[in-house]
């Protein structure tokens, strides 16, 4: 009789196989982008992950999805380019640097916090690449696989060239306005960077007094300490209580700062007393009427958050000692009337969530408010994945109420690249081209232009760090090692008939208002283009019960733990299975071990399929394989329909319920006597025929979950079926031969195999028992060989009942049709 061996040897998939299967890949570079290739270029543009942090399980999961899109697209004929960079720049670093050294920005010498940040930059951005390894993460670049940083002095060079650009386009200009302030992180913030929070506050009823008629004038607020920038008291003109006050004077409590009573529209009548006082940059509101109004602006707080000279005895102090030494004093002096807490929506950092102050200082501005317009018009035309996240910008467009402050008084950034004439204060900027650091380089000019005066004052400003990171979609695109490369960059521009630069950008749904806006931003104003034409817009990855995953919560889970003990597949397929694109994803190890039994599963099918020879010719398909290829053909085309829309949960959904519930149930079981045919009661055709498709099957699963799960696939395609890569081989199609309408015996088929199992274990017998007697319609009898051979029975006899009715029949009542 003839034996059947394995040709995989291994009983269980091994996932410490992984390093060696990407260490293989990188050798023989299949990723390699190639600039000369004839295939249409398909551009992502990743964004780079930040790397003052080691990753959750969220930024493991975000980053390999990306990587589903890649190896599908290049298995359906694609150029990929796909960068893997990190983003090193700006506030969170210095944040995270001060935090693990124990220094103060501010305090340290300038070149030695840059030094202690590339330290912590270092190591995080190490362990960051090193799971994207572990992941199997594709990525290339135009010069093959390097990493790019947007600290690199070829990127800062980009960043600063860009900001020349703008300025003589004149869409850069310096202004003296209030700003966003945090002073815990001691900068300005432009509105994407702020978040608000519910807060508890006090709100304080104060007595003041209207100098001319000697009464009280009771007015509530939630900042007392702000009372000695006062400008003026206003109550709505509509309100009959305070009309008789119209051009009085109030006088204030404790500071006695006399100031005029007029009507406005921004007085609730229904808050507090009615009547309210506007200070210096207290919120928005007072900012604009003291504009409107052209009030002088009184500054009571300065930039570390401190009170100024203008707060009198109170000067020196946070504005929370104050706030609450002035409701001390208030108190002492019966000038309190009431005070009592309160829930107030509060804007904050959203870094350190520090209370927002509003901080008058000379500041650069990139001009966004204008170009509003033209990109709402990119709402439309980007293809935003899910559809519905098109929104969110929209949101964002139109709640944009000022220019982008770029000027940031930090250090680890990309410098400003200005020299101001020390005579006339000129401002002049270097040719683009070069990385330029004015607070350490030499000025590279002769003599001022304006004046003549031969010595410079460099700029101590840095830019936003978003700054940096908008223009990651140009980098990728044109700029390997500082070799501005014009020929790819505007083939794939000429390609894209310079509608947009990379085809696609995946994005967090956190950072639509700052990366995917900015990116939108600049590409309008450099190139008057879109930066994208696809949008894949993610949910973020919380705990198991919901809550976002964060180190105060003690609720994060490290990704190299999780690919260590469960596998990268695993890890990967579970980012795929768990939820509908844009939905947030629950992580939960179990489920993620869960997902490593499929594998498993999937490895013992393709192990036991080893066993028999693949054939191309010397077979003629039984009813029963037509009908598992046309099942088969019809999930390589569900599959691809999806994968194609950068969703990749409803395809992975299918192949699993495929595998585990049609193909490995029904089908190996349905076809197994006939693959050894121990008992000669199959022709050798027969035999054949199903040699032939498990094979098929084999081949055509192994390449739907290639995309998702890249080492198992590798790992198994090449023991059986080639010594080349399987992520080189191109996308199933659906097979043109097989009738798709043989997939209508589906049903009939399990069902029929559900009862007799079920039948025999209720009357305790094996499956493999002997049975007398199928009853099958007549229409199913192209099966009955190898349903006579799986359950071991001794006859198949037709019946001439409908199908309908036989399948209703055989659920309630199987032993009428099924003889034991
Ligand atoms: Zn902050
Ligand atoms: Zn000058």
């Amino acid at each position: 009789m003839r034996k059947f061996v394995s040709k995989i040897k291994e009983k269980r998939w091994n996932v410490s196989a992984q390093p060696q299967i990407f260490e293989r890949w990188e050798h023989e570079g299949i990723y390699r982008f190639d600039k000369n290739s004839q295939k249409p270029i398909f551009a992502i543009d990743t964004p780079p992950p930040y790397a003052n942090a080691p990753w959750h399980v969220g930024g493991a999961i975000h980053y390999a999805y990306q990587d589903f899109f890649v190896r599908y697209l290049r298995m359906k004929g694609y150029e990929l380019l796909y960068p893997m960079g990190l983003d090193r720049n700006g506030l969170p670093v210095e944040v995270q640097t001060e935090k693990e050294f124990g220094i103060k920005m501010h305090e340290t010498p300038r070149g030695e916090f840059i030094q202690k940040c590339e330290e912590l930059l270092s190591r995080y951005g190490d362990q960051i690449l090193s799971i994207c390894r572990r992941l199997g993460i594709s990525y290339n670049s135009l010069e093959w696989d390097e990493v790019y940083k947007t600290d690199q002095p070829e990127y800062r060079a980009l960043t600063q060239a860009t900001i020349i650009e703008l300025w003589h386009k004149g869409l850069i200009y310096e202004d003296d306005r209030p700003n966003n302030w945090c002073s815990e992180c001691g900068t300005t913030l432009a509105d994407a960077e702020i978040e608000y929070r519910e807060m508890e506050t006090t709100l304080v009823t104060m007595r003041f007094k209207v100098k001319e008629t000697g009464e009280d004038l009771h007015i509530v607020t939630t900042r007392p300490e702000l009372l000695p920038a006062i400008g003026l008291v206003i109550y709505h003109p509509d309100d009959p209580r305070y009309h008789h006050l119209e051009g009085k004077t109030a006088i204030t409590p404790l500071f006695e700062i006399e100031v005029p009573i007029m009507t406005d529209r921004e007085a609730q009548m229904d808050f507090g007393t009615g009547i309210a006082m506007m200070c210096s940059f207290g919120d928005l509101t007072d900012i604009r009427l003291f504009s409107e109004r052209q009030i002088p602006p009184r500054y009571a707080i300065n930039a570390e958050g401190r009170m100024t000279e203008l707060a009198g005895k109170y000067q020196g102090m946070t504005v929370k000692d104050a706030r609450a030494a002035v409701i001390e004093d208030m108190k002492e002096h019966g000038l309190l009337i009431k005070q009592e807490k309160t829930q107030h929506r509060q804007p904050v950092c959203w870094r350190s969530k520090t209370p927002i102050e509003f901080i008058g200082m000379k500041e650069y501005y990139l001009k966004q408010q204008e170009f509003i317009p033209i990109l709402l018009e990119y709402a439309e035309k980007v293809e935003w994945h899910p559809p519905s996240m098109k929104q969110v910008w929209i949101n964002w467009l139109n709640a944009v109420r000022q220019d982008w402050p770029i000027s940031r008084r930090r250090f680890y950034g990309t410098e400003l690249p200005i020299w101001y004439c020390k005579r006339c204060g000129f401002p002049h900027l270097p040719p683009p081209g070069k990385y330029y650091r004015p607070w350490r380089d030499p000025a590279p000019f002769d003599a001022c232009s304006k004046c003549g005066e031969t010595k410079f004052e460099g700029e101590t400003r840095t830019v936003d760090t978003w700054l940096d990171s908008s223009i990651s979609h140009i980098y990728i695109t044109s700029h390997p090692h500082n070799k501005h490369d014009p020929e790819v960059f505007e083939r794939i521009l000429d390609q894209n008939e310079w509608e947009f630069i990379c085809s696609l950008r995946p994005n967090g749904i956190d950072i639509v208002r700052t990366w995917f806006h900015y990116a939108m931003l600049r590409t309008e104003q450099l190139y008057q283009m879109s930066a994208f034409q696809h949008a894949w817009i993610s949910g973020m990855v919380v705990a198991h019960d919901g809550r976002p995953m964060s180190k105060s919560l003690g609720n994060v889970v490290d990704p190299y733990d999780e690919i260590e003990k469960y596998g990268s597949d695993a890890f990967r397929l579970f980012g795929a299975l768990e939820a509908s694109h844009g939905s947030n994803i629950r992580y939960a190890s179990d489920r993620v071990a869960g997902v490593a039994r499929f594998m498993q599963k999937l490895w013992s099918i393709t192990r036991y399929i080893s066993a028999f020879p693949e054939l191309t010719t010397g077979f003629k398909l039984t009813a029963t394989d037509k009908w598992i290829l046309a099942e088969l053909s019809q999930l390589t085309q569900e599959v691809d329909r999806t994968y194609i829309t950068f969703d990749f949960n409803p395809g992975a959904k299918a192949i699993r319920h495929f595998i585990w519930e049609v193909f490995a149930d029904h089908y190996i079981e349905l076809a197994k006597s006939r693959a050894y045919n121990r008992e000669n009661a199959f022709t050798e055709v027969e035999q054949q025929s199903v040699w032939y498709t498990l094979h098929l099957c084999a081949r055509t699963l192994l390449k739907l979950l290639a995309p998702i799960c890249p080492f198992i696939t590798e790992a198994i395609w090449t023991q059986l079926y080639s010594t080349k890569s399987i992520h080189l081989e191109k996308f199933p199609e659906p097979f043109k031969d097989i009738d798709p309408m043989s997939i209508k015996n589906t049903n009939t088929i399990m069902a029929i195999n559900s009862a007799i199992w079920g039948l025999k274990k209720q009357n305790n017998r094996s499956l493999r028992s002997e049975m007398e007697e199928i009853c099958l319609p007549t229409n199913l009898m192209a099966f009955s060989k190898d349903l006579q051979a799986m359950h071991n029975a001794k006859l198949v006899n037709p019946t001439d009942m409908p199908l309908a009715e036989w399948l209703e029949s055989i659920r309630r009542q199987p032993s009428t049709f099924l003889k034991l």
